[in-house]
C-alpha cells in the first residue's frame, strides 16, 4: 500500500534556480536568487479538516494515509519526509496597477516537488505554514476562514472544468492568529490553519518580473529556461523564438482561463500579476466570489470597491494589462522586441474566440452566428442576443447561475411556445429573480419577447447536443460565498459537517442531485449584507 514515504521527490525548481545563499529565517530583500530554503514553524496540535480523495489519488497515497498522525504532522508542517528540502519562492508584482517590488511567499513553503504515477510532476505546498524570508511584516500564518474558502474553491474550480491549483488537505493547526478583519483597528484572534496547495508548478507573471526589474538577465534567463522546460517543453530551449512562442501559450491559456471565469461567474478579486500563474491556473484564493445578481461592475473585495479594477466585467482586460507587464519581464532576453509585441497584440482575438465558444456552449449553442458589437456598429445575429440578454439581467437583480441553467427549460418548439403565455414563458426563470416584485408588465413582455427570440434560434439545434452544451456549460452549484461563510461558522464551533457537505456539493456541481438542492438556491436575504457573504477584506 504506498505511503508518504513512498512519495517520488525530485525538485527542479530549487536544482535549476540559483538558491538564496543565506539560511537565516529573517525578512530581506533576496537578489540574485529564485527561492530561500526554509522550514515550515512547527504548530500546536495539527488535525486534518478534510481532504480530497482526487488529490490523494493523483499523488498515488492509499485514502487511509490521510487518517494518520504522520499525514497531520507533515501537513501542519510539524515534519518533514525523508528528502524534503523546502523552500519559499522570490517574485515580485504589480498590485493595483503599481510595482510592488519584492513580494515572495511570505506564508507559502513548498515541500517538495513529487514525481507522481499518472499526473507529472506535482508540488506540495503549505499555506500558512509559518515566517520566510519574503514575510515583510506578516507573521506568516492563515487563519481558518480563508483556508476553508481556499479548500473548497480550489476543488470546486476543477470540477467545473477550470484550470487551478489542487487543495490536498486543510489542517487545523490549534495556534490562534491575530487579525483585523474589517481594517478597523479592531484586531482579534483567529483560529490558524494550513492548506496543502498542489500544482505543477507555482510560478508566477512576478517570478519574471522581479529579475527583470533588477536587471538581472542571468537569473531571469536560468528562469525562463526553467519555465520553458517545466510547462512548455514542446518549444525546446531558449531562443528568442521558443520566448516569444512561451509568451503567446501563457497569453492563450490566460485568455481561456479568464474566458472560463466570465462563464460560471467567478470573480478573482486581486487580479495582481504575483497572482498570475504562467501556466494559466486560477491562484492564490483570497477575496474572490461568484456572482449572483448579475452586475459586470461587482467585485467581492472591499479592498477594491473604490476603483472596481477587479470586477466581474474588467477581468478579461485586466488579463492583458497583466500579460503586458510578463512581456516587459521578457523583453531583456529578446534584441527585438517586434514578435512579442505582435503576440501581446493578439490577446483580444484569442480571448473573444474562447469566450464567444463557451458564451454559445451557455446558450446550447454550436457556435455563434453574427456579429459583435464595435465602436461603430451594434451586435448582429447571437451577439445580438447576448446583448439583450446581459440587458434585462441588468435590469432587475438575476442570479446568474440560475437563469443559465433554468434556460434549458424552455421549449424549443414552435406549438409549445405558441400555447405559452408571456407569464407562463418568465415564469420558467423565477428561480432566478431576486425581486420578483420587480417583474412588471413591461419587463416580463420583453424577457419574454428574448426568450422567444431565443427558442427559436434554439430549435435549429441538434435538441441532443445542444441539451449536452447547456449541461457541461451551466453549473447547478457554485461555491456562493454564503455557503463558504456557513462553513466557516461551523468549523470555528468544531463542527465540520457543513465543510464535509460543500465539498460533496462541489465535486458534482453540473448534476441537480436532491441531497444538494438546497445549495442550488439564490443568495437568501440574511446575507445580503453580512461580512463573507457578500464582500470580503483581503485580511486572511
Ligand atoms: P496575497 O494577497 O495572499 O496574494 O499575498 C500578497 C503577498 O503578501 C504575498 O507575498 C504573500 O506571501 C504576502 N502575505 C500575505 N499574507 C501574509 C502573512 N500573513 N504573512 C506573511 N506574508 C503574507
Ligand atoms: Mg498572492
Amino acid at each position: 500500500m504506498p505511503s508518504l514515504t513512498d512519495l517520488h521527490i525530485d525538485d527542479t525548481y530549487p536544482r535549476d534556480l540559483p538558491a538564496d545563499p543565506l539560511d537565516t529565517n529573517t525578512p530581506r530583500q533576496v537578489r540574485g536568487a529564485g527561492h530561500s530554503h526554509v522550514a515550515p514553524t512547527p504548530v500546536a496540535d495539527p488535525k486534518v479538516l478534510a481532504v480530497s480523495p482526487e488529490m490523494l489519488e493523483v499523488l498515488g497515497l492509499d485514502p487511509s494515509v490521510a487518517t494518520t498522525p504522520d499525514f497531520a504532522s507533515l501537513m501542519g508542517g510539524n515534519s518533514l519526509l525523508p528528502g524534503m528540502k523546502p523552500w519559499a519562492d522570490c517574485y515580485g508584482g504589480h498590485q493595483f496597477g503599481h510595482w510592488a517590488g519584492q513580494l515572495g511567499d511570505g506564508r507559502a513553503i513548498t515541500l517538495a516537488e513529487v514525481v507522481t504515477p499518472e499526473h507529472g510532476r506535482q508540488q506540495l505546498q503549505l499555506k500558512g505554514a509559518g515566517p520566510t524570508p519574503y514575510s515583510r511584516r506578516g507573521d506568516g500564518r492563515a487563519v481558518l476562514r480563508s483556508s476553508i474558502r481556499e479548500f473548497l474553491c480550489s476543488e470546486a474550480m476543477h470540477h467545473l472544468g477550470i484550470p487551478t491549483t489542487r487543495a490536498l488537505s486543510l489542517v487545523h493547526t490549534g495556534d490562534e492568529v491575530l487579525r483585523d478583519m474589517f481594517y478597523d483597528g479592531h484586531a482579534a484572534f483567529e483560529p490558524g490553519a494550513i492548506v496543502c496547495r498542489v500544482a505543477p508548478s507555482f510560478l508566477r507573471f512576478g517570478h519574471f518580473e522581479i529579475h527583470a526589474i533588477r536587471r538581472d538577465v542571468d537569473t531571469l534567463r536560468t528562469l525562463t529556461e526553467h519555465a520553458l522546460a517545466r510547462h512548455y517543453p514542446h518549444l525546446g530551449p531558449l531562443t528568442p523564438e521558443s520566448v516569444v512562442a512561451m509568451f503567446e501559450e501563457v497569453s492563450d491559456r490566460t485568455a481561456l482561463l479568464i474566458a472560463h471565469w466570465q462563464r460560471v461567474g467567478f470573480v478573482h478579486g486581486v487580479l495582481n500579476t504575483d497572482n498570475m500563474s504562467i501556466a494559466g491556473l486560477t491562484i492564490d484564493y483570497g477575496p474572490y466570489g461568484w456572482l449572483e445578481p448579475f452586475d459586470p461592475g461587482w467585485t467581492p473585495n472591499t479592498t477594491d470597491a473604490e476603483g472596481r479594477r477587479y470586477a466581474f466585467g474588467n477581468q478579461p482586460g485586466i488579463g492583458w494589462w497583466n500579460l503586458s507587464r510578463l512581456a516587459s519581464a521578457l523583453a531583456p532576453l529578446l534584441d527585438d522586441h517586434t514578435a512579442l509585441q505582435a503576440a501581446l497584440d493578439r490577446y483580444p482575438e484569442l480571448y473573444a474566440g474562447h469566450h464567444h465558444r463557451l458564451q454559445a456552449n451557455k446558450l446550447g449553442l454550436a457556435q455563434l452566428t453574427g456579429t459583435p458589437p464595435t465602436d461603430a456598429t451594434p451586435a448582429t445575429g447571437d451577439y445580438a442576443l447576448l446583448g439583450r440578454l446581459a440587458e434585462l439581467m441588468g435590469r432587475t437583480e438575476t442570479d446568474f447561475t440560475l437563469l443559465h441553467w433554468h434556460l434549458a427549460d424552455v421549449p424549443t418548439d414552435a406549438t409549445t411556445l405558441d400555447a405559452t403565455s408571456d407569464r407562463a414563458l418568465v415564469d420558467l426563470l423565477s428561480p432566478a429573480f431576486y425581486l420578483p416584485t420587480d417583474l412588471k408588465d413591461d419587463l416580463v413582455k420583453d424577457w419574454a419577447d428574448w426568450l422567444r427570440a431565443f427558442s427559436r434560434r434554439s430549435a435549429v439545434e441538434d435538441p441532443v447536443e445542444r441539451a449536452a452544451r447547456m449541461a457541461s456549460a451551466n453549473p447547478r452549484y457554485v461555491l456562493r460565498n454564503y455557503m463558504s461563510q456557513l462553513a466557516i461558522d461551523a468549523s470555528t464551533k468544531g463542527d465540520h459537517d457543513v465543510l464535509q457537505e460543500l465539498l460533496a456539493v462541489v465535486r458534482n456541481p453540473y448534476q441537480a442531485t436532491e441531497a444538494h438542492e438546497k445549495w442550488a438556491a439564490r443568495r437568501p436575504d440574511w446575507a445580503r449584507h453580512k461580512a463573507g457573504c457578500s464582500m470580503l477584506s483581503c485580511s486572511s
